[in-house]
């Protein structure tokens, strides 16, 4: 057994949604990045790679590298799990912690749920999705952005 955690920050700028595991969610602002920005995938993609020991996405997806401008998250995590394969280790479980004070994930945990599901090809009672605000302390708490720590635990694939 192998575990990994990662973290993602993203901040909110003018825009009219944001992409959080896989699912586009309306939102009165959006987050500034490189790629597509889905905070979720993105500390979901450095959980799976610190369990299987290969670093983190930025040295596997430069940011400077145009390639990934714009990029779908859920396609470099397909990436990523071809990694993780090649190393004969597969997914046992992973667990989301969402931080923001906005958008409410509420109406979209059963959505986000099932996606990153289908894109990690588990189960979904493999896939724990939490969310909390950040009780107004600091930047997350004045609603500048939006933070991620996840957690995935790998096995032998035997
Ligand atoms: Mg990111």
């Amino acid at each position: 057994m192998r575990i990994g955690h990662g973290y993602d920050v993203h901040a909110f700028t003018d825009g009219d949604g944001l992409w959080l595991g896989g699912v586009r969610i309306e939102h009165d602002q959006g987050v500034a990045a490189h790629s597509d920005g889905d905070v979720v995938l993105h500390a979901l993609m450095d959980a799976l790679l610190g369990a299987a020991g290969l670093g983190d996405i930025g040295q596997h997806f430069p940011n400077r590298d145009a390639r990934y401008r714009g990029a779908a998250s859920g396609d470099l995590l397909q990436d990523v799990l071809e990694k993780i394969r090649a190393q004969n280790l597969r997914v046992v479980n992973v667990d989301v912690t969402v931080i923001a004070q906005a958008p409410q994930l509420g109406p979209h945990r059963e959505a986000m749920g099932r996606s990153m599901a289908q894109l990690l090809q588990l189960d979904e009672g493999r896939v724990n999705l939490k969310a909390t605000t950040h009780e107004g302390l600091g930047a997350l708490g004045r609603g500048e952005g939006i933070a991620v720590h996840a957690v995935a635990l790998l096995e032998d694939a035997g």
